[in-house]
Order: C-alpha cells, then structure tokens, then sequence
C-alpha cells in the first residue's frame, strides 16, 4: 500500500507530467501509453489521465495559475455534477457508433494537434478549454474527454483505489473540494468512481492522513461513490 507522501507525490506528478509534455512535443505518442495501460486500469485505475496526459496536465497547471491569481473557482455542485459527469460518457457512446467529432477524441487528438495535424479551430477550442481551467478544475477531462471516459469505464472494478481510514476521518470536506474530478471523496470509503484519475490530490490534501491508496478493503465495508 502506498501511504500519503505530502505534497512530494505531487511534485513527483508534476515531474512526470512535464517529461510526458515534453516527449510529446517531440513526437511521441500518448495512445501508445494509453492502449498499453488498459490492462493494468482493470486492475489498479486510471492513472493516464493524471499523470501522462499532456492535456490534463495543461489543465491542471491552468488551475494551479488561476488559484494562484486568486481567480474565482467554480465547482459545479454534487446533485448537478452526478448527472453532468455522465456527457462524456454519452460522447463516447456516439463516437463507439460513428458519430465521430475530432474535437471530442480526447488527449490523442490533443497531441496530434501539437504535431499541426488538425485545425487551428480545434487549438481554439482548446485554448478555450485552458482558459477555462483557470476557473474550474479540468473541464475537458470532466465533462467531453471520451479517452478518459474509455478509461474510466475500464476501472470501475478495480481493485486498488483511494481508501479511507474513517477512524482518522474528521469529515472536513478537503479531500471532496480538492479532488480535481469533483469526485465526493469525504463520503467515500473507497473510490471507485470511474472518473478518478489517480492524482493522489486527495491523500496530498488530508491533513488527517486518513486516505491512501491500496487494496479495497471489502464490500462490506465499502461504499462506492
Ligand atoms: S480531507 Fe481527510 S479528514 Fe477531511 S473529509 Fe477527507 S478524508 Fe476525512
Ligand atoms: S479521488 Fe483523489 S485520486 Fe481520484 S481524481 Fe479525485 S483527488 Fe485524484
């Protein structure tokens, strides 16, 4: 089991995000990444979208910009987000039976945009998807990403997630407020939502140390978010 590392897992993250960046700016392929990782998702989560995903970091480096210049941030709320979280999963749906729209293919397309294979409309749109991460945390990944939403359907039955110990749980909120997904952590005793990128921005955040990533601990025990 992997216990809280502070924020050092997240510079750790930041690391990993620059060098995957930073490759792919010089040709490298992220579906590649991505198609080998699915396995491992079945069994661990997704952490492409976290961790490699040029796109995601961009977004989540915007995020980082906006709070540093104390921009507004926007979380849309848990009874809206429940049914909202469910579009990217519906453009995945339309994209599995053809209706196919390049801007909605996710971080694959982001990094062919890199390489001037699309449009310039489709870096428009993602420059609007950047600045909109200044206000409110990755909305690509949320709501359009079908790569993500491919990948998340694929981790739904996973068995090393994000668990809690409730006995150190303060029910303070911070995890749920800083979860990147809007994923309501602070009510769940193991994660496994299928849009948790593995971010480990949650275990960062609890000042409790009552999250970790490990072994599910049980079905009695655990309730899904
Ligand atoms: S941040 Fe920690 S203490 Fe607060 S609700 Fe989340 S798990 Fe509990
Ligand atoms: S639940 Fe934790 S690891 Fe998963 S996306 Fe949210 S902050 Fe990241």
């Amino acid at each position: 089991m992997v216990k809280k590392g502070k924020s050092k897992i997240q510079l750790i993250r930041f690391a990993v995000q620059v060098a995957f960046l930073v490759a792919v700016v010089y040709g490298f392929n992220t579906k590649q990444v991505s198609d080998r990782m699915l396995p491992a998702i079945l069994l661990a989560g997704v952490f492409f979208c976290g961790w490699v995903c040029p796109l995601g970091a961009a977004q989540d480096w915007c995020a980082w910009l906006g709070r540093k210049l104390h921009l507004p941030r926007l979380r849309v709320p848990q009874s809206v987000q429940r049914y909202l979280q469910i579009s990217r999963y519906v453009f995945y749906l339309l994209l599995t039976l053809g209706i196919s729209f390049a801007l909605l293919k996710g971080p694959y397309q982001f990094s062919r945009m890199l390489h001037g294979e699309l449009l310039s409309v489709a870096a428009a749109v993602m420059g609007i998807f950047l600045l909109a991460a200044l206000f409110i945390d990755r909305p690509f990944c949320n709501y359009f990403c079908t790569g993500g939403a491919r990948q998340g359907l694929w981790s739904v039955l996973r068995f090393f997630s994000i668990r809690k110990d409730t006995s150190r749980c303060g029910s303070c909120g911070q995890c749920s407020k800083a979860c990147p997904m809007n994923i309501d952590v602070a009510h769940t005793d193991f994660v496994r939502h299928p849009n948790c990128i593995g971010c480990f921005t949650c275990i960062s955040t609890c000042r409790q140390k009552a999250l970790s990533y490990g072994l599910c601990p049980g079905k009695k025990k655990a309730k899904h978010s």
